[in-house]
Parts: C-alpha cells; sequence; structure tokens
C-alpha cells in the first residue's frame, strides 16, 4: 500500500467559488445541509466544523482542475463552464460529472447581434466574426447548425466588440438581457440554458465516497424541502376528493376528523410544487377554510 498523502486525510473536500455570482449561495447551500463553517473569504481553505468537510475558495475556472488532480472530490460550477472545459479538452476533463443541479445561478449562453445588422437566422452568421468566452460551447453550436463563422476569443467585456468593430456578433452569458440592450445588442438564439450544479471527478476513493453520498444527500434534501410547503386546510367532506386533486404535487393527504364537525374534515399535505394564491382561490372556491401554507425547513423520507 501507498503511505497516506497529505490529501489522504480522510476529510471530503469541495471547491466552491471564492467571490462572484455563485459564490454566496454557495456557502448558503452547505450552511443549510448543516455544514457549520468559519467564515474568511480571503483564504484558500475553510475547515467545516461539524462535518468531516474542507472547502476551497478559488475561481470558478480553476474548480475542474481541483476536481481532476484530485485535491477535491466536489465542486459546485455552473454547467455552462463545465460544458465549456470538457468540449476543450475532453480527455483531461472527460471524467467530471454533474450529479445535482442546484436551481441558482440561472443563465443563457446566447449569441446576440448589433440592432443595426440584419438577421433572418442563423445562416446569417456564415462568414461573420463572432467575440466570445465559449469557444468550445460556440464552435459546438455552429458546427450542429451548420455555419462556418469566425470566433474571435476574448476574456471579458465581450458585449464591446462590435462597437469596437473586434467582431459582428457576440456569444454571451445573459441573464436579465439588460447588458445587451444598453450596448445595442439583439439576442438571437440561445445555445445553452445553464445553472449551478454539484460535479464530482468519477472514480473516488471509497471512504470519501460514503461521506460524499452523505453530503449530496444532505443537499437533495435541502433542494426538495425549498421547493415544498406544508398546506393545512379544513375541507368539506363533500368536495374531499375535489380539494385533493387540486393540491399541487402532494402523494396522500393526511385527512383526519374536525372536532364537533361531521360536514368538515382537517387536511394536511406536502406539496412538492409552489402553492400559488390561484391554488388557494381554488380550494377556497371549492368550500375549503383555514388554509394555511408554511415551508419547510427539512424533509428526509
Ligand atoms: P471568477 O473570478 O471566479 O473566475 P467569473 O467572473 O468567471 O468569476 P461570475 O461572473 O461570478 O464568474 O459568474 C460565475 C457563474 O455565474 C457563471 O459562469 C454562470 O454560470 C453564472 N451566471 C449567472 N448569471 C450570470 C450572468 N448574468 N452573467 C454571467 N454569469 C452568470
Ligand atoms: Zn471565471
Amino acid at each position: 500500500m501507498t503511505p497516506k498523502s497529505r490529501r489522504d486525510d480522510g476529510r471530503l473536500k469541495i471547491a466552491i467559488q471564492k467571490s462572484g455570482r455563485l459564490s454566496e449561495k454557495s456557502f448558503a447551500l452547505l450552511e443549510k445541509a448543516g455544514i457549520s463553517l468559519l467564515k474568511s473569504k480571503d483564504q484558500l481553505l475553510c475547515r467545516a466544523r461539524n462535518f468531516p468537510l474542507d472547502i476551497f475558495l478559488v475561481r470558478d475556472d480553476d474548480i475542474p482542475a481541483f476536481l481532476v488532480n484530485d485535491v477535491c472530490q466536489l465542486g459546485i460550477l455552473g454547467q455552462n463552464t463545465m460544458l465549456e472545459t470538457k468540449l476543450l479538452d475532453p480527455q483531461t476533463f472527460g471524467g467530471l460529472e454533474q450529479v445535482i443541479e442546484l436551481g441558482f445561478g440561472r443563465c443563457r449562453l446566447s449569441i446576440a447581434t448589433p440592432n443595426d445588422m440584419s438577421y433572418d437566422g442563423v445562416e446569417s452568421l456564415a462568414g461573420k466574426t463572432i467575440a466570445t468566452s465559449y469557444r468550445g460551447l460556440l464552435a459546438d453550436y455552429l458546427a450542429r447548425q451548420g455555419v462556418a463563422a469566425d470566433i474571435v476569443t476574448m476574456e471579458g467585456a465581450v458585449e464591446v466588440a462590435p462597437r469596437t468593430h473586434l467582431a459582428d456578433a457576440i456569444c454571451d452569458l445573459v441573464s436579465t438581457g439588460n447588458t445587451l440592450i444598453s450596448n445595442g445588442l439583439t439576442e438571437q438564439e440561445c445555445i445553452l440554458e445553464s445553472q449551478a450544479s454539484v460535479i464530482q471527478n468519477n472514480g473516488m476513493q471509497d471512504d470519501l465516497r460514503a461521506l460524499s453520498e452523505k453530503l449530496l444527500a444532505r443537499i437533495t434534501a435541502v433542494l426538495r424541502a425549498e421547493n415544498s410547503r406544508y398546506i393545512m386546510l379544513n375541507s368539506p367532506v363533500d368536495s374531499l376528493d375535489e380539494i385533493k386533486a387540486i393540491l399541487p404535487g402532494s402523494q396522500s393527504p393526511t385527512v383526519m376528523p374536525l372536532q364537533g364537525r361531521d360536514d368538515m374534515v382537517a387536511v394536511h399535505a406536502v406539496c412538492e410544487e409552489e402553492v400559488f394564491w390561484q391554488t388557494m382561490e381554488d380550494l377556497k372556491a371549492r368550500g375549503a377554510t383555514s388554509i394555511l401554507v408554511v415551508p419547510i425547513e427539512k424533509m428526509l423520507d
């Protein structure tokens, strides 16, 4: 057996973005999963106090390398970065896999053209120059569309490329679209929808795999609880079936007698979907009263 390196200290290691659009929510997710850490964002490493876990705070682009070199076993990264990294170097990064979609850091990778450029579909890009930080994803998209265009790789400030005549069009991340508008650009094609996800390197050591599974199960439970609501109401016995049918994403509600009432019962249910005002109004229209919708903090089957 080879001697244990410092890396093999039995602690699971996760890489998250040090500062940027993903960092705050990544920290918050770990905290919700019961990981309590000493917050000191300016250093590379943060130790969890109550779980054998170390948190590496790095630039998001470096997370794939931390995983393939086995410095970390897990990472939280935008799908855009993960896919781009794999496309640019499949041999090195092909073993990385996405394990959980996290629902934050949502954005899309889109092609945009100057407002005054005529555009009738992706074939209008043939022979044009497109500036992007996502050469791999853009080249892959253009190849699938059968369009030959030149790609100029830029690290940042991609949206100014058309104004400075560096490129005819751009391909960049968009969330609200305000940056495009303020730069006189029109979004034309969405080539990827992205959100943050937990990634791992396949081929993890057994002792760490068990810890990783425990952490991933907690994260999954946090996400489920966040998307779920506990709903309580009183229902007329006569419209109970209709009311049960309206409850969004609930499996088998608990139905209990109400003291002194033969015509009404209490219904409690976990709804694994958002409960909209409209749903509450529909329940009320069928005779439901005292409708209460409460958030769920933790949930484990
Ligand atoms: P770093 O210093 O870590 O390299 P960065 O500048 O590459 O940071 P951010 O701008 O913080 O990264 O974005 C990180 C990730 O956040 C993106 O890769 C993407 O997955 C996600 N994201 C969500 N919305 C947007 C958006 N409007 N623009 C850019 N990225 C977004
Ligand atoms: Zn980055």
